[in-house]
C-alpha cells in the first residue's frame, strides 16, 4: 500500500528531500519525478503516485490569499520538483505557463463557478499541458535527447498538448484525431501550428486512434524512437491540476474553512488534483464528482462493484465519454486498494472512507441540457455541456447535503464557444467567441490523412520520426 499520511509529519518543506513515486501495481521500483515524467507509465503498467504528500501548514495555506496564481503554483509544485529543478527556474516556468486569468464567477450566496477556460486552447487541459511541456522540455534538453510524443485525441487533449509543446526544442508531437468527431475549431487548434507539431486525420473513431497509438508504444520495431505519451496517465498532468483548488479556496474560504468542489469528470485526472490538494492539507468538505451517462464510477461508489462500460457512451460532454477512467487505479490506491490496468480490483479500498469524502452522480444528456437552460434562466450563468454536468451534479449533492453556509466551487472546464451548436440549440443564441478561438478562423490548415491500417501507420512513423 502507498503510505500517504504522517510519513513526513509536516517537517517535509524544510528538509526538501526529493519525492519518490511508486507504481499503483506495486511491482516496479520507486523513481524520482523526472523519471516518472519521462516514462509516463510504470514498467509494471501501473501509474505513478508520490509515496507521500508534502504537508502545508495552516499558515502557509492562509498566506495564499495574498498570492497570485503563478506564485501559488510555484509554492505547491516546488515541493515536488525539489532536487530535480531549481526554484528560480520553476518560478520562471510558472509565470510563463500561467499568464492568463482564472476567473471565479459568483453565482449565489457563497457558490461560485471557476472558469478554467482562459488558456490558449480554452479548456482546463491547458493548466497541466503547459507545465508538463515546460518540465519535459527542460529534462530533454539537459539529457541531450529528443522525444516524440504520440497522442490520440477526441478533441481537447490534442489541442492543449499541441499548443503547449509547440516550439519546444527536442520534442516533436504527433496527434491522431478522428476526422468526423472533432469540431472545426478543435481541429484548427491543432492543424494550424506546424513546426514540431504534426496531425493526422484518421478515418475512424477516437478508440481507433487510441488503439493505433497503443500498438505503436508496444511495437518492438519502433522501440528506438523514444515514443512517449502525454495523456493523463502521466503524473505530470496531475500535480499542476492540484493548484487551482488551493487558489479557489484562498479566494473564497476563510483560513481552515472546508470547501465543497464539484468537478465534472471523465478520466478522473481533474478530480485527482483535488484529492492531491486535500492530502496536502487543503480542507475539503466534500468532493462532488459528477459524470455523464458513463456511470461506472457512481455505481462503484455505491456498491463496491466495478464494471467498466465498453464501448463508452456518446454524450454531449464528449471529453468525458470514458467507460474506464485511467486514474481510478490511483484513487483506489490512495484509499488502500489495488486496481490493475484493465480495471480488476485485487484489494478492496476503504469504501466507507471514499463514500465519506466523495459524492458521485450520473447526469443524463437531458439533465445536462436542462442544467444549461436552468443556470442561464436563474443566474445568467453560461455553461457548456461539461460544466453543466458539474452544475447539475452539484444540485444533486445539495438535495442530500445542504451547504449550511459553506463555500462551494463548481468547475467549468471548457469555454462555451467551443460548443456553439449545442449552446445555440439549447439557449437560442451563440456564445461570444474569445480571441484565442476567433483568431483561428482565417488560418490555413496542414494535416495528413490516413486509414486504419497499422502497418501504414508504422511506416509513417518510421519515415517521419525514425531519424
Ligand atoms: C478532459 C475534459 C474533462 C474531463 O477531465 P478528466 O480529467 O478526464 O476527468 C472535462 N471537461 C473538459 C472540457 C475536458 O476537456
Amino acid at each position: 500500500m502507498i503510505a500517504t499520511v504522517d510519513c513526513l509529519n509536516g517537517s517535509y518543506p524544510d528538509i526538501m528531500e526529493p519525492i519518490l513515486l511508486s507504481s499503483t501495481n506495486e511491482q516496479s521500483p520507486p523513481v524520482d519525478l523526472r523519471t516518472a515524467l519521462l516514462k509516463g507509465q510504470a514498467p509494471d503498467r501501473g501509474l505513478y503516485l508520490p509515496q507521500c504528500f508534502p504537508q502545508l501548514t495552516p499558515d502557509e495555506l492562509a498566506g495564499f490569499a495574498g498570492k497570485s496564481y503563478p506564485e501559488i503554483a510555484f509554492d505547491i509544485l516546488r515541493r515536488y520538483t525539489s532536487g530535480i529543478l531549481d526554484d528560480a527556474t520553476l518560478f520562471d516556468l510558472c509565470r510563463d505557463a500561467y499568464n492568463f486569468d482564472v476567473p471565479l464567477e459568483p453565482v449565489y450566496d457563497r457558490v461560485q463557478v471557476m472558469r478554467l477556460d482562459r488558456g490558449p486552447t480554452a479548456s482546463f487541459k491547458d493548466f497541466a499541458a503547459r507545465m508538463m511541456a515546460r518540465w519535459l522540455g527542460r529534462f530533454v534538453r539537459e539529457a541531450g535527447q529528443t522525444l516524440t510524443i504520440l497522442t490520440a485525441t477526441s478533441g481537447d487533449t490534442g489541442s492543449a498538448v499541441a499548443s503547449a509543446f509547440h516550439g519546444v526544442d527536442g520534442i516533436r508531437v504527433l496527434v491522431l484525431f478522428p476526422r468526423a468527431e472533432v469540431s472545426d475549431r478543435q481541429r484548427k487548434q491543432m492543424t494550424t501550428l506546424r513546426g514540431n507539431i504534426r496531425t493526422i486525420a484518421m478515418d475512424g473513431k477516437f478508440d481507433d486512434c487510441q488503439g493505433l497509438a497503443k500498438r505503436a508504444f508496444a511495437d518492438p520495431a519502433l522501440a528506438h524512437m523514444a515514443l512517449s505519451s502525454a495523456n493523463s496517465i502521466n503524473i505530470g498532468r496531475l500535480l499542476p491540476q492540484s493548484v487551482y483548488y488551493f487558489y479557489a479556496a484562498s479566494r473564497l474560504a476563510q483560513p481552515g474553512e472546508p470547501i465543497v468542489f464539484s468537478v465534472p469528470s471523465g478520466n478522473f485526472g481533474d478530480m485527482m488534483g483535488a484529492i492531491i490538494a486535500s492530502r496536502m492539507g487543503l480542507p475539503i468538505k466534500r468532493l462532488v464528482v459528477p459524470v455523464n451517462g458513463n456511470d461506472e464510477f457512481p455505481n462503484f461508489l455505491a456498491t463496491g462493484d466495478y464494471h467498466k462500460i465498453e464501448p463508452s457512451r456518446n454524450c454531449p460532454s464528449n471529453a468525458m465519454n470514458v467507460g474506464h477512467p485511467s486514474n481510478l487505479a490511483r484513487l483506489i490506491s490512495l484509499y488502500g486498494g489495488r486496481m490493475d490496468e484493465v480495471g480488476e480490483i485485487h484489494r478492496a479500498p476503504d469504501m466507507a472512507a471514499m463514500q465519506r469524502d466523495l459524492f458521485s452522480t450520473s447526469v443524463s444528456d437531458e439533465a445536462t441540457r436542462a442544467a444549461i437552460r436552468q443556470a442561464w434562466a436563474d443566474h445568467k450563468l453560461l455553461l457548456e455541456p461539461h460544466g453543466a454536468v458539474g452544475w447539475r451534479g452539484f444540485q444533486d449533492y445539495l438535495e442530500c447535503a445542504p451547504l449550511a453556509g459553506s463555500p462551494a466551487v463548481v468547475l467549468e472546464t471548457a469555454h462555451p464557444a467551443k460548443f456553439p451548436e449545442e449552446i445555440e440549440r439549447t439557449l437560442g443564441f451563440s456564445p461570444q467567441v474569445p480571441p484565442v478561438l476567433s483568431a483561428l478562423d482565417p488560418l490555413s490548415e496542414d494535416f495528413d490523412s490516413m486509414g486504419l491500417d497499422y502497418s501504414a501507420f508504422a511506416s509513417y512513423l518510421q519515415a517521419n520520426y525514425g531519424r
